[in-house]
Protein backbone atom coordinates (compact mmCIF):
# COMPACT_ATOMS: atom_id res chain seq x y z
CA UNK A 1 0.00 0.00 0.00
CA UNK A 2 1.38 3.49 -0.86
CA UNK A 3 0.39 6.55 1.39
CA UNK A 4 0.95 9.97 0.19
CA UNK A 5 2.80 12.24 2.23
CA UNK A 6 0.75 14.84 4.08
CA UNK A 7 1.55 18.58 2.80
CA UNK A 8 3.72 20.40 5.22
CA UNK A 9 3.09 23.95 6.64
CA UNK A 10 4.98 26.00 9.36
CA UNK A 11 2.92 28.77 10.60
CA UNK A 12 4.80 32.13 11.85
CA UNK A 13 3.10 33.26 15.16
CA UNK A 14 0.67 31.24 17.19
CA UNK A 15 -1.62 34.58 18.08
CA UNK A 16 -4.83 35.37 17.04
CA UNK A 17 -4.44 34.29 13.14
CA UNK A 18 -2.26 31.79 13.73
CA UNK A 19 -3.88 29.88 15.94
CA UNK A 20 -6.73 30.24 13.73
CA UNK A 21 -5.06 28.91 10.91
CA UNK A 22 -3.24 26.29 12.60
CA UNK A 23 -6.88 25.16 13.75
CA UNK A 24 -8.27 24.83 10.23
CA UNK A 25 -4.69 23.35 8.42
CA UNK A 26 -4.68 20.56 11.10
CA UNK A 27 -8.71 20.19 10.39
CA UNK A 28 -7.82 19.19 6.83
CA UNK A 29 -5.05 17.31 6.62
CA UNK A 30 -2.05 19.61 6.40
CA UNK A 31 1.21 18.21 8.91
CA UNK A 32 1.32 21.98 10.85
CA UNK A 33 4.17 23.04 12.69
CA UNK A 34 3.63 26.38 14.42
CA UNK A 35 6.13 29.08 15.69
CA UNK A 36 5.79 31.40 18.61
CA UNK A 37 8.23 33.33 20.58
CA UNK A 38 6.08 33.77 23.62
CA UNK A 39 3.41 30.93 24.55
CA UNK A 40 -0.21 30.52 23.48
CA UNK A 41 -3.00 32.85 24.96
CA UNK A 42 -0.08 35.44 25.78
CA UNK A 43 -0.29 39.05 26.71
CA UNK A 44 2.28 40.81 24.75
CA UNK A 45 0.47 41.01 21.16
CA UNK A 46 -2.89 42.11 19.23
CA UNK A 47 -5.20 39.86 21.37
CA UNK A 48 -4.20 40.96 25.09
CA UNK A 49 -6.83 42.40 26.98
CA UNK A 50 -9.08 39.71 27.70
CA UNK A 51 -12.51 40.89 25.12
CA UNK A 52 -12.96 41.91 21.56
CA UNK A 53 -16.01 43.32 19.89
CA UNK A 54 -17.76 40.68 17.37
CA UNK A 55 -19.85 42.68 15.06
CA UNK A 56 -22.79 40.83 12.63
CA UNK A 57 -24.00 43.54 10.65
CA UNK A 58 -20.73 45.70 8.97
CA UNK A 59 -20.66 49.12 8.18
CA UNK A 60 -17.51 48.92 6.18
CA UNK A 61 -19.67 47.02 3.58
CA UNK A 62 -21.23 43.39 1.87
CA UNK A 63 -18.21 42.54 0.43
CA UNK A 64 -17.43 41.25 4.33
CA UNK A 65 -20.25 39.39 4.24
CA UNK A 66 -19.11 36.00 3.44
CA UNK A 67 -16.28 36.55 6.12
CA UNK A 68 -18.42 37.79 8.67
CA UNK A 69 -21.17 35.11 8.51
CA UNK A 70 -18.30 32.26 8.55
CA UNK A 71 -16.84 34.10 11.33
CA UNK A 72 -20.15 33.90 13.21
CA UNK A 73 -20.16 30.67 12.27
CA UNK A 74 -17.02 29.17 13.26
CA UNK A 75 -17.29 30.98 16.61
CA UNK A 76 -19.52 28.45 17.64
CA UNK A 77 -17.81 25.55 15.93
CA UNK A 78 -14.95 26.14 18.05
CA UNK A 79 -16.79 26.50 21.30
CA UNK A 80 -18.87 23.28 20.41
CA UNK A 81 -15.31 21.33 19.63
CA UNK A 82 -13.35 22.59 22.76
CA UNK A 83 -16.29 23.33 25.28
CA UNK A 84 -15.56 26.94 25.82
CA UNK A 85 -17.66 29.80 25.87
CA UNK A 86 -16.04 32.54 23.62
CA UNK A 87 -18.89 34.54 21.93
CA UNK A 88 -21.51 35.92 24.48
CA UNK A 89 -23.89 37.69 22.68
CA UNK A 90 -24.99 40.78 24.29
CA UNK A 91 -26.13 42.75 20.86
CA UNK A 92 -24.42 45.72 19.59
CA UNK A 93 -25.19 49.57 19.01
CA UNK A 94 -23.69 52.06 16.27
CA UNK A 95 -24.05 55.48 17.78
CA UNK A 96 -23.59 59.00 15.68
CA UNK A 97 -25.45 61.14 14.05
CA UNK A 98 -28.15 59.90 10.92
CA UNK A 99 -25.89 60.47 8.05
CA UNK A 100 -22.79 59.09 9.54
CA UNK A 101 -21.32 55.86 7.40
CA UNK A 102 -21.27 53.96 10.98
CA UNK A 103 -25.16 54.41 10.56
CA UNK A 104 -25.67 54.45 7.17
CA UNK A 105 -23.10 51.65 6.32
CA UNK A 106 -24.55 49.87 8.57
CA UNK A 107 -28.60 49.96 7.69
CA UNK A 108 -27.07 49.47 3.89
CA UNK A 109 -25.26 46.06 5.14
CA UNK A 110 -27.96 44.61 7.20
CA UNK A 111 -30.72 45.32 4.46
CA UNK A 112 -28.34 43.87 1.87
CA UNK A 113 -27.74 40.95 3.83
CA UNK A 114 -31.08 40.70 5.21
CA UNK A 115 -30.32 40.72 9.07
CA UNK A 116 -32.07 41.61 12.03
CA UNK A 117 -31.55 45.46 12.95
CA UNK A 118 -33.28 48.13 15.19
CA UNK A 119 -33.04 52.00 14.88
CA UNK A 120 -33.51 53.84 17.67
CA UNK A 121 -34.27 57.25 18.70
CA UNK A 122 -32.79 58.92 21.95
CA UNK A 123 -36.40 57.95 23.77
CA UNK A 124 -35.90 54.73 23.31
CA UNK A 125 -32.34 54.18 23.84
CA UNK A 126 -32.88 55.95 27.23
CA UNK A 127 -35.41 53.26 27.49
CA UNK A 128 -33.30 50.41 27.13
CA UNK A 129 -29.80 51.76 27.30
CA UNK A 130 -29.65 54.56 30.02
CA UNK A 131 -25.68 54.24 30.09
CA UNK A 132 -25.88 56.16 26.24
CA UNK A 133 -26.79 60.31 26.39
CA UNK A 134 -27.67 60.97 21.92
CA UNK A 135 -26.53 64.51 21.29
CA UNK A 136 -29.23 65.75 19.26
CA UNK A 137 -29.37 64.25 15.74
CA UNK A 138 -28.19 61.35 16.55
CA UNK A 139 -29.70 57.49 16.32
CA UNK A 140 -28.37 54.38 16.96
CA UNK A 141 -28.37 51.56 15.21
CA UNK A 142 -29.02 48.13 16.97
CA UNK A 143 -27.65 44.80 15.87
CA UNK A 144 -28.74 41.93 17.90
CA UNK A 145 -26.12 39.39 17.07
CA UNK A 146 -23.45 41.42 18.03
CA UNK A 147 -21.36 40.35 21.28
CA UNK A 148 -18.09 40.05 22.72
CA UNK A 149 -15.37 37.65 22.46
CA UNK A 150 -13.19 36.24 25.07
CA UNK A 151 -10.07 36.97 23.03
CA UNK A 152 -7.41 34.89 25.42
CA UNK A 153 -9.75 31.81 25.79
CA UNK A 154 -10.23 31.89 22.19
CA UNK A 155 -6.75 31.96 20.87
CA UNK A 156 -6.27 28.70 23.83
CA UNK A 157 -8.94 26.75 22.19
CA UNK A 158 -7.82 27.42 19.12
CA UNK A 159 -4.26 26.32 20.09
CA UNK A 160 -5.96 23.43 21.99
CA UNK A 161 -8.38 21.91 18.68
CA UNK A 162 -4.56 22.26 16.46
CA UNK A 163 -3.03 20.59 19.04
CA UNK A 164 -5.68 17.47 19.44
CA UNK A 165 -5.67 17.08 15.52
CA UNK A 166 -1.83 16.62 15.44
CA UNK A 167 -0.08 20.44 15.20
CA UNK A 168 3.09 20.55 16.71
CA UNK A 169 3.63 23.93 18.50
CA UNK A 170 7.32 25.43 18.85
CA UNK A 171 7.30 27.41 21.58
CA UNK A 172 9.52 30.24 23.13
CA UNK A 173 11.16 30.32 18.96
CA UNK A 174 11.64 33.50 17.27
CA UNK A 175 11.25 32.91 13.57
CA UNK A 176 14.13 34.97 12.50
CA UNK A 177 13.58 35.09 8.61
CA UNK A 178 11.32 33.03 6.11
CA UNK A 179 12.99 32.24 2.42
CA UNK A 180 11.49 30.72 -0.51
CA UNK A 181 14.07 28.06 -1.81
CA UNK A 182 14.14 25.33 -4.47
CA UNK A 183 13.23 23.24 -2.33
CA UNK A 184 10.49 24.89 -0.42
CA UNK A 185 9.67 27.52 2.05
CA UNK A 186 12.24 27.43 4.82
CA UNK A 187 11.75 28.75 8.65
CA UNK A 188 15.27 30.00 9.75
CA UNK A 189 14.19 30.20 13.53
CA UNK A 190 16.67 30.72 16.69
CA UNK A 191 17.36 26.85 16.80
CA UNK A 192 18.02 26.81 13.01
CA UNK A 193 16.24 26.16 10.04
CA UNK A 194 13.41 23.84 8.13
CA UNK A 195 11.61 23.49 5.12
CA UNK A 196 8.13 23.48 4.33
CA UNK A 197 6.00 22.74 1.33
CA UNK A 198 4.40 26.40 2.85
CA UNK A 199 4.67 28.90 5.20
CA UNK A 200 2.41 31.06 6.29
CA UNK A 201 3.53 34.36 7.92
CA UNK A 202 0.97 35.44 10.80
CA UNK A 203 3.30 37.63 13.17
CA UNK A 204 0.88 40.57 13.80
CA UNK A 205 2.63 43.74 15.31
CA UNK A 206 6.24 41.91 14.91
CA UNK A 207 4.98 41.07 11.24
CA UNK A 208 7.14 44.00 9.32
CA UNK A 209 10.23 42.27 10.59
CA UNK A 210 9.98 39.82 8.52
CA UNK A 211 7.95 41.94 5.89
CA UNK A 212 9.70 44.91 5.41
CA UNK A 213 8.57 45.71 1.72
CA UNK A 214 4.85 45.80 2.84
CA UNK A 215 3.61 49.14 4.19
CA UNK A 216 2.74 48.36 7.37
CA UNK A 217 2.80 50.23 10.65
CA UNK A 218 2.50 49.10 14.33
CA UNK A 219 0.81 51.23 16.61
CA UNK A 220 -0.36 51.17 20.11
CA UNK A 221 -4.04 51.37 21.10
CA UNK A 222 -5.34 51.99 24.50
CA UNK A 223 -7.83 51.04 26.43
CA UNK A 224 -9.35 51.62 30.42
CA UNK A 225 -11.47 50.02 32.43
CA UNK A 226 -14.23 51.88 34.99
CA UNK A 227 -16.66 50.63 37.36
CA UNK A 228 -20.86 51.04 36.72
CA UNK A 229 -22.57 53.08 39.39
CA UNK A 230 -25.84 50.75 38.29
CA UNK A 231 -24.53 47.31 38.98
CA UNK A 232 -27.72 46.30 37.41
CA UNK A 233 -26.18 47.63 33.91
CA UNK A 234 -22.89 45.33 34.49
CA UNK A 235 -25.11 42.53 33.09
CA UNK A 236 -23.54 42.03 29.81
CA UNK A 237 -26.99 41.46 27.54
CA UNK A 238 -27.97 44.73 29.31
CA UNK A 239 -24.56 46.09 28.02
CA UNK A 240 -24.10 46.06 23.96
CA UNK A 241 -21.24 47.30 22.46
CA UNK A 242 -20.59 49.86 21.40
CA UNK A 243 -18.77 52.12 18.26
CA UNK A 244 -19.77 55.57 18.85
CA UNK A 245 -19.01 58.28 16.33
CA UNK A 246 -20.21 61.95 17.72
CA UNK A 247 -17.37 63.91 16.69
CA UNK A 248 -13.59 63.75 16.73
CA UNK A 249 -12.63 64.13 20.14
CA UNK A 250 -16.24 61.98 20.94
CA UNK A 251 -15.33 58.97 19.33
CA UNK A 252 -15.30 55.81 21.37
CA UNK A 253 -15.71 51.70 21.33
CA UNK A 254 -17.06 50.22 24.70
CA UNK A 255 -18.29 47.18 25.83
CA UNK A 256 -18.67 45.22 28.99
CA UNK A 257 -15.85 43.72 30.36
CA UNK A 258 -17.53 40.23 30.68
CA UNK A 259 -16.25 39.75 35.02
CA UNK A 260 -19.53 41.28 36.24
CA UNK A 261 -17.44 44.41 37.59
CA UNK A 262 -16.67 46.67 34.94
CA UNK A 263 -16.61 48.19 31.39
CA UNK A 264 -13.82 48.48 29.31
CA UNK A 265 -13.30 51.53 26.96
CA UNK A 266 -11.16 52.52 23.44
CA UNK A 267 -10.97 56.11 23.21
CA UNK A 268 -10.72 57.60 19.66
CA UNK A 269 -8.17 60.27 19.59
CA UNK A 270 -4.73 60.93 17.98
CA UNK A 271 -2.33 59.13 20.19
CA UNK A 272 -1.22 56.16 17.76
CA UNK A 273 2.12 56.42 16.68
CA UNK A 274 4.57 54.16 15.20
CA UNK A 275 6.63 51.77 16.63
CA UNK A 276 9.74 49.97 15.16
CA UNK A 277 10.07 47.67 17.32
CA UNK A 278 7.60 45.94 19.67
CA UNK A 279 10.07 45.16 22.36
CA UNK A 280 10.53 49.12 23.09
CA UNK A 281 6.64 49.88 22.95
CA UNK A 282 6.27 51.83 25.73
CA UNK A 283 3.26 50.47 28.27
CA UNK A 284 3.37 53.54 30.94
CA UNK A 285 -0.25 55.29 30.62
CA UNK A 286 0.02 58.94 30.12
CA UNK A 287 -1.91 61.08 32.41
CA UNK A 288 -3.37 62.82 29.58
CA UNK A 289 -4.66 59.86 27.72
CA UNK A 290 -6.53 58.96 31.09
CA UNK A 291 -8.20 62.05 31.47
CA UNK A 292 -9.86 61.44 27.38
CA UNK A 293 -11.65 58.85 28.91
CA UNK A 294 -12.85 60.49 32.08
CA UNK A 295 -14.11 63.36 29.64
CA UNK A 296 -15.96 61.10 27.46
CA UNK A 297 -17.38 59.36 30.28
CA UNK A 298 -18.52 62.62 31.60
CA UNK A 299 -19.82 63.66 28.63
CA UNK A 300 -21.72 60.44 27.12
CA UNK A 301 -22.18 57.86 29.51
CA UNK A 302 -23.90 58.80 32.46
CA UNK A 303 -24.09 55.64 34.26
CA UNK A 304 -20.39 55.06 34.69
CA UNK A 305 -17.64 56.02 36.51
CA UNK A 306 -15.77 58.44 34.96
CA UNK A 307 -12.11 57.72 36.85
CA UNK A 308 -10.71 54.50 35.33
CA UNK A 309 -10.21 51.82 37.54
CA UNK A 310 -7.38 50.08 35.34
CA UNK A 311 -5.77 51.11 31.90
CA UNK A 312 -3.19 49.25 29.32
CA UNK A 313 -1.80 49.66 26.10
CA UNK A 314 -1.43 47.37 23.13
CA UNK A 315 0.20 46.48 19.85
CA UNK A 316 -1.58 46.16 16.43
CA UNK A 317 -0.06 46.16 12.66
CA UNK A 318 -1.52 49.03 10.27
CA UNK A 319 -2.07 48.72 6.86
CA UNK A 320 -2.39 52.33 5.31
CA UNK A 321 -5.98 51.94 4.18
CA UNK A 322 -7.00 49.75 7.14
CA UNK A 323 -8.07 47.03 5.22
CA UNK A 324 -5.84 43.30 5.80
CA UNK A 325 -3.26 41.85 3.86
CA UNK A 326 -3.76 38.44 2.75
CA UNK A 327 -2.78 36.58 0.07
CA UNK A 328 -0.40 34.28 -1.40
CA UNK A 329 3.15 35.60 -2.00
CA UNK A 330 2.84 34.18 -5.27
CA UNK A 331 0.91 31.87 -7.14
CA UNK A 332 2.10 28.35 -6.32
CA UNK A 333 1.30 30.06 -2.52
CA UNK A 334 4.60 28.73 -1.05
CA UNK A 335 4.36 31.64 1.04
CA UNK A 336 1.09 33.34 2.26
CA UNK A 337 0.94 36.17 4.40
CA UNK A 338 -2.34 37.26 7.11
CA UNK A 339 -0.99 40.62 8.39
CA UNK A 340 -2.08 44.37 8.50
CA UNK A 341 -5.56 43.48 10.58
CA UNK A 342 -5.35 47.07 11.27
CA UNK A 343 -7.82 47.04 14.92
CA UNK A 344 -10.78 44.61 13.61
CA UNK A 345 -8.90 41.48 12.71
CA UNK A 346 -10.29 39.63 15.92
CA UNK A 347 -13.82 38.92 15.04
CA UNK A 348 -13.37 37.37 11.97
CA UNK A 349 -10.03 35.27 12.69
CA UNK A 350 -11.44 32.14 12.31
CA UNK A 351 -12.63 32.88 8.79
CA UNK A 352 -9.25 34.34 7.86
CA UNK A 353 -7.83 31.32 9.16
CA UNK A 354 -9.80 29.39 6.94
CA UNK A 355 -9.31 31.65 3.84
CA UNK A 356 -5.57 31.19 3.65
CA UNK A 357 -5.92 27.47 3.98
CA UNK A 358 -7.75 27.48 0.93
CA UNK A 359 -5.49 29.60 -0.43
CA UNK A 360 -3.02 27.02 0.87
CA UNK A 361 -5.37 24.67 -1.49
CA UNK A 362 -5.77 26.56 -4.15
CA UNK A 363 -4.29 29.36 -4.40
CA UNK A 364 -7.28 31.68 -3.96
CA UNK A 365 -10.36 32.11 -1.43
CA UNK A 366 -13.73 32.87 -2.12
CA UNK A 367 -13.97 34.35 1.43
CA UNK A 368 -11.63 37.05 0.82
CA UNK A 369 -12.93 40.43 -0.02
CA UNK A 370 -10.63 42.06 -3.06
CA UNK A 371 -10.17 44.96 -0.61
CA UNK A 372 -7.35 42.61 1.26
CA UNK A 373 -5.82 41.49 -1.26
CA UNK A 374 -1.87 41.20 -0.53
CA UNK A 375 -0.45 42.75 -3.96
CA UNK A 376 -3.50 45.57 -4.22
CA UNK A 377 -2.37 49.52 -4.60
CA UNK A 378 -2.73 50.22 -0.80
CA UNK A 379 -2.93 54.17 -1.20
CA UNK A 380 -5.81 53.80 -3.93
CA UNK A 381 -8.33 52.14 -1.94
CA UNK A 382 -10.48 54.24 0.07
CA UNK A 383 -9.52 53.94 3.37
CA UNK A 384 -12.18 52.04 5.89
CA UNK A 385 -10.45 54.34 8.85
CA UNK A 386 -11.66 57.75 6.78
CA UNK A 387 -14.99 55.41 5.53
CA UNK A 388 -16.19 53.94 9.21
CA UNK A 389 -13.95 53.40 11.95
CA UNK A 390 -11.34 56.10 12.41
CA UNK A 391 -7.89 54.05 13.91
CA UNK A 392 -9.37 53.18 16.71
CA UNK A 393 -10.37 49.28 17.08
CA UNK A 394 -13.24 47.64 16.96
C1 LIG B 1 -6.37 46.87 22.07
C2 LIG B 1 -6.96 46.26 20.83
C3 LIG B 1 -8.34 46.16 20.72
C4 LIG B 1 -8.91 45.57 19.60
N1 LIG B 1 -10.28 45.43 19.52
C5 LIG B 1 -10.82 44.70 18.51
C6 LIG B 1 -12.21 44.40 18.51
O1 LIG B 1 -12.96 44.80 19.41
N2 LIG B 1 -12.69 43.61 17.51
C7 LIG B 1 -11.90 43.12 16.51
O2 LIG B 1 -12.38 42.43 15.63
N3 LIG B 1 -10.56 43.40 16.50
C8 LIG B 1 -10.02 44.17 17.48
N4 LIG B 1 -8.67 44.41 17.50
C9 LIG B 1 -7.85 43.88 16.43
C10 LIG B 1 -7.50 42.40 16.64
O3 LIG B 1 -7.34 42.10 18.01
C11 LIG B 1 -6.24 42.13 15.85
O4 LIG B 1 -6.49 42.50 14.49
C12 LIG B 1 -5.81 40.66 15.89
O5 LIG B 1 -5.68 40.24 17.22
C13 LIG B 1 -4.49 40.52 15.12
O6 LIG B 1 -4.07 39.19 15.21
P1 LIG B 1 -2.61 38.75 14.72
O7 LIG B 1 -2.63 37.26 14.71
O8 LIG B 1 -2.29 39.50 13.50
O9 LIG B 1 -1.63 39.27 15.87
P2 LIG B 1 -1.27 38.58 17.35
O10 LIG B 1 -2.57 38.09 17.90
O11 LIG B 1 -0.49 39.56 18.06
O12 LIG B 1 -0.42 37.34 16.90
C14 LIG B 1 0.88 37.44 16.38
C15 LIG B 1 1.70 36.33 17.02
O13 LIG B 1 2.86 36.10 16.27
C16 LIG B 1 3.93 35.88 17.16
N5 LIG B 1 5.15 36.21 16.41
C17 LIG B 1 5.37 37.37 15.74
N6 LIG B 1 6.54 37.34 15.10
C18 LIG B 1 7.09 36.13 15.37
C19 LIG B 1 8.30 35.50 15.00
N7 LIG B 1 9.18 36.13 14.20
N8 LIG B 1 8.57 34.26 15.46
C20 LIG B 1 7.66 33.62 16.24
N9 LIG B 1 6.49 34.16 16.64
C21 LIG B 1 6.21 35.41 16.21
C22 LIG B 1 3.64 36.82 18.30
O14 LIG B 1 4.33 36.47 19.49
C23 LIG B 1 2.14 36.66 18.43
O15 LIG B 1 1.79 35.61 19.30
C24 LIG B 1 -8.08 45.06 18.57
C25 LIG B 1 -6.69 45.17 18.69
C26 LIG B 1 -6.13 45.74 19.81
C27 LIG B 1 -4.64 45.80 19.95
Amino acid sequence: MTTTARPRVGIVGLGTIGSMTAWQAAARGFDVTVFESFWPGHNEGAAAGGTRMFRRVYAEGATYGPLVDEAWRMWRELEYATGEDILFRTGGLSIGPANHPVLSGGLADAQDRGLPYEILDAEALAARYPQHRLLPGELALFDPEAGVLRSNVAVAAATAEARRLGATLRLNETVLAVEDTATGARIVSENGSETFDHVVIAGGPWAQNLLPDLPLETRAIFHTWHLVNNRQLLRPERFPITLRRSGPDLSYGLMSALDGSRIKLAPHFDYARGIDDVAELDRHVRHEWQRVSIELVEKLLPGVEPGPVEAGIFPESFSPDGHAAVGPVDPSARIVVLAGFSGHGFKLAPAFGRAAVDVLETGSSALLPSEVDLHRDYRAQVSIRDLVLNSEPA
